[in-house]
């Protein structure tokens, strides 16, 4: 083949990039190309952003530094902006290609898109499309993908006992990318999407990228040696080094779950080889069962009634809606974890799974309204799952149990001294941890103690949970 177009979507990497490898085994030429669709940003049917400033400054990164890798490697990134369907072909024509070469995802707007370009390439030109962003392959799993099973412990067990993990691809050591304008990359504000300062309390600075993700492994598997004690910490809320902090990247595909895999081993066999390591594997397979289960149920992830087609008459009250957005709900623990999504753009597991209950079970609020707005949110967005665990929390995903959490007795579980309570909401920092977690427990006589008044310096409950937990 003479040249080949390598459409990048959410696979902004040179290393162990399948669609890439094979696009420069094939051809001599290729061109790299990355499309800003508008279809990607402005609103979504909720009234939420599809991609907040977080995310937006996050990919502008991971662009960047893909450029300044496949000019390394004698190529160059190509940018255009239009649709997908357009951009592509005229490209093709333009270079002459024989091949389009692209990672394929399982949603349903990537699917649709992956088919106009198809529909759109001239009769002669073949869309080849790439699985690349999950640690087992989709032609490697035991069972056809719209057989697998929905509950998550019996499909890991059947893929780990009947399947394996591929070995990951090199990057490419040439790219031979043809002359033409290489275009401007678009900055956040370009796009018109309002950058967000990050708070200097986040747990990590997250920059987006290839070269940042490999940083960030090696700070945290081989200089930090944290992951021989991952799973005893990964419900920590404070710090960079509780969990791995490796989901930007992953969303982006900046990193590959397969390279991440072969870490792993690396550090079993050259550090220790214990549950903790595993846990980390574990993780990446829950990752997977999301993906999946997206490719099999489809669209139905974003019904009200989810992929259970479960009925629930969920709640539209936008004011409540607002306060839990804007961690102003009375309830320290939710807020302080709302107000570090809002300044930095991520929020622990623990978190997440404790804010999605209260939305959901504490104030039944539709859970599509909590999910979108994560999806603007999240630096590390990624629509299976996120949608997919939204799903699950609202008890129309992948678990028939109807479990909330019950996020009082949570907070003093996993923040017992108030610490992440106290860092985001520093109106409370005073109290005693006890206070921190209820202040409404304070008399009106421990609140002029405590300097702080109910109602005025911190809102009161918005709902009693008690009670609430009582009539679940
Ligand atoms: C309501 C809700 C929404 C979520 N939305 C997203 C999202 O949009 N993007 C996202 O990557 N994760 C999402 N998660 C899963 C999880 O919270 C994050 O992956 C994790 O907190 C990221 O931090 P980490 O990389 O340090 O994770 P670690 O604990 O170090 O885990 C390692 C990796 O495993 C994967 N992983 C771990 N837990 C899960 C899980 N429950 N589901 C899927 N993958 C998992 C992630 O890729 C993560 O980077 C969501 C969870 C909930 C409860």
């Amino acid at each position: 083949m003479d040249t080949a177009v390598v459409w990048f979507r959410d696979d902004l990497r040179v290393t162990d990039n399948p669609t890439l490898a094979d696009a420069v085994n094939q051809a001599t030429k290729v061109l790299p190309i990355y499309v800003y669709d508008p279809r990607r940003y402005g609103q979504t049917q909720y009234g939420t952003q599809k991609i907040g400033g977080f995310r937006a400054q996050f990919r502008h990164e991971s662009l960047s530094d893909l450029r300044n890798s496949l000019q390394d490697l004698g190529g160059d990134l190509f940018v255009r902006s239009g649709h997908v369907e357009d951009v592509i072909p005229k490209l093709v024509r333009e270079v002459d290609a024989d091949a389009v070469f692209a990672q394929t995802k399982p949603a349903t707007e990537e699917l649709e898109r992956e088919h106009l370009v198809r529909e759109s390439l001239p009769s002669d030109v073949s869309l080849k499309r790439r699985w690349t962003h999950t640690l087992y392959h989709i032609n490697d799993l035991p069972e056809e993908y719209h057989n697998i099973n929905d509950t998550f412990t019996p499909w890991r067990k059947t893929v780990e006992q009947q399947s394996s993990v591929r070995d990951s691809i090199p990057a490419p050591k040439v790219v031979n990318t043809p002359r033409i304008d290489s275009g401007d990359l678009q900055s956040p504000t370009e796009l018109d999407i309002e950058p967000q300062k990050i708070d200097n309390r986040t747990v990590l600075e997250f920059t987006g990228g290839e070269t940042a993700a490999k940083r960030r492994l090696d700070k945290y598997f081989w200089e930090g040696d944290h992951l021989r004690e991952y799973k005893q910490t990964r419900n920590g809320m404070l710090g960079a080094n509780y969990s791995s902090k490796f989901s930007p990247w992953l969303a982006a595909g900046c990193i590959s779950p397969r390279w991440i895999h072969g870490e792993i081993e690396k550090y079993e066999n050259q550090r220790v080889s214990n549950e903790d390591t595993y846990w980390l594997v574990f993780e990446l397979l829950w990752r997977d069962f999301f993906q999946f289960q997206f490719v099999k149920h489809g669209a139905d992830f974003f019904m009200p009634g989810g992929i259970r087609n479960v009925d629930k008459p969920w709640k539209q009250d936008k004011q409540q809606f607002t306060q839990w957005k804007n961690g102003e709900t009375g309830i320290p623990f939710i807020d302080a974890n709302m107000r570090e999504l809002n300044q930095t753009g991520y929020m622990s597991n623990r978190g997440r799974q404790n804010v999605a209950s209260f939305l959901v079970d504490g104030l039944q609020i539709d859970w599509r309204w909590g999910a979108a707005y994560f999806e603007e949110q999240l630096v590390d967005y990624d629509v299976a799952s996120n949608w997919g665990n939204w799903a699950y929390q609202a008890g129309v995903g992948n678990d028939s149990r109807d479990n909330y959490f019950n996020v009082l007795t949570q907070a003093e579980r996993y923040d017992s001294d108030a610490e992440h309570i106290k860092t985001w909401i520093p109106e409370l920092s005073e109290l005693p941890a006890e206070y921190a977690h209820r202040p409404w427990d304070m008399t009106k006589e421990q609140q002029v103690t405590h300097n702080i008044e109910l109602g005025i310096d911190y809102p009161r409950p918005m709902i009693d949970l008690e009670e609430r937990y009582r009539s679940i």
